[in-house]
């Protein structure tokens, strides 16, 4: 499956029509960096080739242009806690290392007590994020997940992130739901329990679902469902986060339709707040493990191309642990936003690829020409500027979790060392 994969990759990648000329690129990027949209068809003629030096360069020039535009020098981090409320979920994806089986020695749902515990040590070191991020309806795979939730008097997932969201807000941080699909009924009782929530779209590609691809056995990776979650949470005006996963075994053409639809979702209910931009990381054990993972040149691009073709209200963020040795390029590619890096939990998505220290990302934000500021799980012009996206028992919080400004105020500042 791998080396098809690649093949499909590489043949899509390889397709250019016509070679670009630098001079060309550079007045298309001026027009995008003027507010005039992206083409269609000269995006699709860029995706062809992000490998150029000087097409690459040119992207990243306009890219920088527009986040300078709206952030200055400014480049945003949420120190937060990550709680894996349940690993248990009913999609296999052939690349993950996250979900497990009910009878593994490792599967493990929390209780509310362990999440009042992991919050109280986030709130003891300057966290104001945690991330819930779960396995999607476990309840609809297995039985013993069923009977553990009866016995807790619960009867569904969501019943338990209700219980989890509203302990950590009353321990004392903000939460930000990620559990795969969700109902709009079911996004409608978080929300006042979450300043804001998401779903990587990850791919539009529907090949990828197909016998052998990397979501055959994952109902809730059909791109139409997502999209419809995309959707609801605009209907309902939640702050989301949405994101690409790049390396997968999609081509170039469904890369950039990934983007095309987020873009097109931001454009239509205005409410994505960040797209991450992430390079997927083979796993040891995986189907996917002997996978080649997308050059750093082509993710630089791709991200540089995120920025030119998505609306200004919506952020780019790329994860820091996920592109070691590449944060200054990057930078450089019109990246805004380091995402959640935690002095306390470790990335249980991608748990191979440690978190930096923040006074490392700090020192290394810097030497690229910026400057690092924390931020909550919702941007400062979000807070500053769109009150209407947050419910009234959330609104009511923020003015204690950010300064004027709309960045975090801590209110321990004893991890000053992480
Ligand atoms: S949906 Fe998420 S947690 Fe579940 S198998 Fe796929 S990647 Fe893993």
């Amino acid at each position: 499956m791998q080396d098809a994969k690649k093949a499909d990759t590489d043949a899509a990648t390889s397709s250019v029509p016509f070679a670009l000329e630098r001079k060309e690129v550079e007045r298309w990027v001026a027009d995008v960096v003027a507010g005039t949209r992206l083409e269609r068809d000269q995006a699709e003629a860029l995706t062809g080739q992000l490998t150029d030096p000087a097409i690459r360069e040119a992207l990243c020039d306009g890219a920088r242009a527009i986040k300078r535009s709206l952030t200055g020098d400014r480049v945003t981090v949420s120190r937060n806690i990550f709680i894996p409320l349940t690993n248990l979920c009913r999609n296999r994806c052939a690349y993950c290392t996250f979900a497990k089986l009910p009878d593994s020695a490792d599967a493990h749902t929390f209780s509310i007590e362990e999440v009042e515990e992991v919050v109280r040590g986030g709130v003891a070191t300057g966290c104001v994020e945690v991330l819930m991020c779960l396995g999607d309806k476990p309840e609809v795979a297995y039985g013993s997940y069923r009977k553990m939730l009866e016995e807790r008097g619960l009867s569904s997932t969501t019943d338990l992130l209700v219980d989890a969201c509203r302990v950590a807000i009353e321990t004392g941080m903000l939460p930000h739901t990620n559990a795969g699909i969700l109902t709009k009924e079911e996004m409608e009782r978080l929300r006042p329990f979450n300043a804001s929530m998401g779903l990587m779209l990850e791919t539009t590609s529907r090949r990828l679902r197909a016998k052998g691809g990397p979501h055959f056995h994952a109902p809730d990776k059909e791109p139409a469902t997502r999209i419809k979650m995309h959707e609801e949470a605009g209907e309902l005006k939640i702050p989301f986060t949405s994101g690409m996963l790049l390396g997968i075994g999609e081509n170039d053409s469904e890369r950039l339709d990934t983007l095309w639809v987020i873009a097109d979702l931001a454009h239509r209910y205005g409410h994505i707040q960040e797209t991450i931009i992430q390079p997927f990381h083979p796993k040891p054990g995986t189907k996917m493990h002997a996978l080649s993972p997308l050059d750093d040149d082509r993710v630089v691009g791709w991200v540089a191309l995120a920025r030119l073709v998505l609306p200004r209200e919506v952020h780019v963020q790329a994860p820091p642990n996920l592109g070691r040795g590449m944060l200054a390029r990057l930078l450089e590619a019109g990246v805004d936003d380091w995402g959640g890096v935690s002095p306390v939990t470790v990335d249980f998505i991608n748990p191979e690829a440690p978190w930096p220290a923040l006074r490392q990302l700090r020192d290394d934000t810097s030497a690229a020409g910026f400057e690092l500021f924390e931020r909550g799980p919702v941007y400062p012009d979000w807070i500053l500027e769109r009150p209407d996206y947050f419910d009234p028992q959330v609104r009511a919080l923020l003015p204690k979790y950010a300064n004027d400004e709309g960045y975090a105020q801590r209110h321990n500042q004893s991890e000053e060392a992480a």
